[in-house]
């Protein structure tokens, strides 16, 4: 398998975004981040780099493809409350810092709000301009996660991991299209080509190593514990924040990804999974719900003909649903 070239201008365009993004992520992170911030439980440098992260993509995007709607996690509501004109000016100077050039304030929350659209037409990117928000406040993983849909399939993906490690150097771009491969570069390397990428081909399910959220409330840890057990997987989990989980699949540093959830009620979000589950399934994964599903994106916003998110590297995937379905007590195939 190659690139797939009828997506080359829309994967150019992504990738200059999300490296911009991920560039202005990462000097919030390491000028804004304190010992202070951390202990007071701070969230300001998050809502900063969220708001500036989605102004750049966006600002990539609509220069590009005037005609695509972006669905993003954030809008400028509560932006343009009047006292935080402190935040603004945070968020202004950043952007202005990253594009290079003096913006003016209504420019940058055109951009936030240029990612607002539901998800209705039958081509729309979408974005979670920082994922992993928890991981990025603790100084660890975190993404900026870029995907396009079309006609309810996700056909592009981009994840930017500025905490990953590529080779010898911090920060890597992830990417994949619709019958391509999967490629892996340095984030700072703007010519790179990238490494085509690929994923665990173990067969014998016990010798996999899963990943899954540092955060429990996020991924019900017992039952992951439970199933891992049941499969006879000894090792360890890799808790990682953000869809750097995803890139972990898709590059062999893990072989199985769990999601399952904390509540019956929650409903993902499709910005936290687009741009992840194409990257897998181009380096030769397998993605699914908890039930052994295909993620349906044709629903608007939420994933809400699915519970729960597992990725492996295929061979094997029904292993896995199965010994789920075992734990959680659902053995019976309609729920398949
Ligand atoms: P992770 O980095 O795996 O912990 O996932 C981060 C994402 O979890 C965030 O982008 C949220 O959208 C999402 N999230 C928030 N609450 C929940 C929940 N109760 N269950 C599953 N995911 C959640
Ligand atoms: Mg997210």
């Amino acid at each position: 398998m190659s690139d797939n070239l009828n997506y080359e201008n829309e994967l150019l365009v992504a990738v200059q975004a999300v490296r911009a993004a991920a560039n202005l992520c990462r000097s919030v992170q390491a000028n804004l981040i304190t010992a202070d911030t951390l202990e007071k439980k701070d969230k300001s440098p998050v809502t900063v780099a969220d708001f500036a992260s989605q102004a750049i993509v966006c600002s990539y995007l609509q220069q590009a493809f005037p005609q695509d709607q972006v669905v993003g996690e954030e809008d400028s509501t509560d932006l343009q409350h009047h006292e935080q004109v402190q935040l603004r000016h945070s968020v202004v100077t950043h952007v202005g810092e990253e594009l290079g050039g003096d913006l003016d304030e209504a420019q940058v929350l055109n951009w936030i709000d240029h990612g607002n659209a539901d998800a209705t037409q039958s081509r729309y990117w979408t974005l979670d301009p920082i994922d992993g928000t928890k991981g990025f406040l603790r100084g660890q993983q975190y993404a900026i996660a870029l995907a396009l849909i079309e006609q309810g399939e996700v056909v592009l993906g981009v994840l930017g991991c500025p905490n990953m490690l590529v080779g010898e150097q911090l920060g890597g771009i992830f990417t994949a299209t619709k019958e391509g491969v999967a490629r892996m570069f340095p984030l700072a390397d703007t010519n790179a080509k990238g490494e085509v990428i690929h994923v665990s081909q173990v067969a014998e399910v016990n010798l996999a190593r899963f990943c899954e959220s540092v955060e429990s409330g996020h991924s019900n840890q017992t039952e992951s514990a439970q199933i891992a057990a049941l499969l006879g997987i000894a090792t360890e989990p890799y808790r990682i924040d953000s869809q750097c989980k995803y890139a972990a699949v898709a590059r062999n540093d893990a072989s199985i990804y769990l999601r399952l959830p904390t509540r019956a009620d929650y409903q993902e979000k499709i910005w936290d999974h687009a741009a992840g589950k194409i990257i897998v399934e181009a380096a030769g994964g397998k993605v699914t719900d908890m039930h052994g599903n295909p993620l349906d994106f044709s629903r608007g916003r939420l994933l809400d003909n699915n519970q729960g998110v597992v990725a492996t590297g295929g061979a094997i995937h029904d292993q896995v649903i199965e010994a789920i379905q075992r734990v959680r007590g659902q053995t019976n195939l309609e729920l398949k």
